[in-house]
């Protein structure tokens, strides 16, 4: 194994960071702080706030024929990253730019008439659409980056991100992206030169677009520093850092200092849209320190991701809530579930390659819990063969996260009373030990978070929650009012 090159961070910066002109401009003065201070930089960025759910949008469009309203998508696509280059880029350096983005969106065009004319989206054809996202931001803020003295380097994150060919949510080769980036990135990196990539977006070997899937730009810059055996992975994005819950929910919310791998995996997973779930894994493997930044407020310290956490007080760390849920309850039409039902009742989801959240059985029955409901009538036929199956939607998980929960008594009983006004079903404490999670109606989660919140964070351990924040924050309304 490589040793680790210590000076040299992966910089991800996420939709927000790239919004516009003005965002972008706070992306380049941090990137040259970090230079500044003798780092070296692999920047990687998502698609400019809102890019891809509109390129989505576009592409769905075109695939039910309406070619027209794909376009329409397309051409204001056009002139907002045209309007932002103008304002980011000198003359000599738009004129370039101009003629780069006009053949992007002229390629985007072709693809959008041609699917409109086929009348139907392949998921492959979906991710081709999606890329240009990241393809466009890369570029202009590539630019941007070397009219700032940054050696900004455009790197098409294509060339490099090996995947598999499982469009949407692709896998990545990561013995294949370790010499590519080794090949293509490394040298400019050696040269002075700052790398920027797309996240989000790889290819097959063959060289046929991929995606990662939704917020995968993180899990890309997870990647690019592990194969690089960077020093640190930098998550620049909207917030302080991890908070302890949504603050969109919770304006009181407070960022955690440092949180362990295992707490911020799982937070991850369970809906804390802050981090990709696989951003973790490629830094865990290598033990690369990642940080939670914020890109409005660049001297915030943010929020460190560790092998180990440091010891609090507090049970939970923050406290995660995932929407859109579907509750499944299978109960066995025979009075007792025989040998091998349960593989069987697995077998369907398999097949369907559902994923499972969250499983709960009884003698004769199994609650489960999925996220995708699009093969729900299939699966739910199928499994009516061996079983009475009935679905509920729009339900949520909630679930706290703490490593500190381990062998302690009584915090369950402290969840319940916080939420006793709350219809709880399928309770469950995770394998792991260091989450507790609980299924809910969609339309209680707002009221559940907040009460879990005053519950387990009106007075947190100093020393891992930046409780001065809430104070500032309480003194100034005090001065105001
Ligand atoms: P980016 O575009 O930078 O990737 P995302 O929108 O994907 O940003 O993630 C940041 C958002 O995640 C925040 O604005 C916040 O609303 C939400 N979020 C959810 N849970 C948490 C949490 N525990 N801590 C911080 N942010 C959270
Ligand atoms: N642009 C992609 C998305 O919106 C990936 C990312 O931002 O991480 O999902
Ligand atoms: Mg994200």
């Amino acid at each position: 194994m490589s040793t680790a090159r210590e000076d040299l961070v992966v910089m991800k910066f996420g939709g927000t960071s790239v919004e516009d002109a003005r965002a972008m401009e706070r992306t380049a003065a941090i990137v040259a702080g970090r230079r500044g201070r003798g780092l070296r930089a692999v920047v990687v960025v998502s698609a400019m706030a809102k890019v891809t759910d509109q390129l989505l949008t576009a592409a769905k469009a075109a695939g039910n024929g309406d070619k027209a309203g794909a376009l329409a998508v397309a051409a204001r696509l056009r002139s907002r990253h045209l309007d932002t280059a103008a304002q980011l880029l000198d003359e000599a350096r738009m004129e370039q730019m101009h003629l780069a983005l006009g053949q992007e969106f002229d390629a985007l065009d072709d693809l959008l008439r041609g699917i409109s004319a086929v009348g139907e989206l392949t998921p492959r054809t979906n991710d081709l659409v999606l890329s240009f996202g990241e393809r466009l931001s890369s570029r202009m803020m590539a630019e941007a980056f070397a009219q700032r003295g940054l050696h900004g380097a455009h790197v098409d994150a294509r060339s490099c991100v090996v995947t598999d060919a499982h469009f949407g949510k692709a896998a990545p080769l990561e013995a294949a992206i370790e010499s590519r980036l080794l090949e293509h990135v490394l040298p400019l990196v050696e040269a002075g030169r700052t790398p920027v990539m797309g996240g989000f977006i790889g290819a097959t070997v063959d060289g046929i677009t991929t995606t990662l899937g939704r917020g995968g730009s993180d899990y890309t810059a997870a990647l690019v520093g592990g194969a690089l055996h960077a020093g640190a992975i930098e998550i620049w994005t909207d917030v302080n850092g991890i908070m302890t819950t949504d603050p969109r929910i919770c304006p009181d919310a407070l960022r955690v200092k440092t949180i362990s791998f295992e707490e911020a995996a799982e937070l991850a997973y369970f809906g804390a849209k802050v981090l990709h779930p696989a951003t973790i894994l490629p830094a865990v493997q290598k033990s690369i320190p990642v940080w939670v930044l914020n890109s409005r407020d660049a001297e915030n310290e943010g929020t460190k991701i560790t092998a180990v956490a440091p010891h609090c007080s507090s049970p939970f760390k923050s406290i995660a809530a995932k929407k859109k849920l579907t509750i499944i309850d299978v109960v066995a039409s025979r009075m007792l579930m025989s040998h091998g039902y349960l593989k069987a009742v697995f077998d369907v989801f398999d097949k369907y390659k559902c994923a499972i959240d969250m499983v709960s059985t009884s003698e004769v029955s199994i609650s489960l819990t999925v996220d995708s409901n699009e093969r729900l009538p299939e699966i739910c036929e199928e499994l009516g063969r061996i079983a009475d199956v009935k679905y509920e939607g729009r339900k949520a998980l909630i679930c706290l996260v703490g490593e500190d929960i381990r062998g302690r008594n009584g915090i369950a009983g402290r969840v319940f009373t916080a939420v006793s006004h709350v219809n709880l079903r399928m309770i469950s404490q995770g394998a792991s030990e260091i989450n507790m999670s609980f299924m809910i109606d969609e339309d209680d989660v707002e009221e559940a978070v907040r009460s879990l919140h005053r519950a387990f964070f009106t007075e947190p351990d100093a020393t891992v929650f930046d409780v001065d924040a809430r104070k500032a924050a309480a003194a100034r309304v005090a001065a105001t009012a």
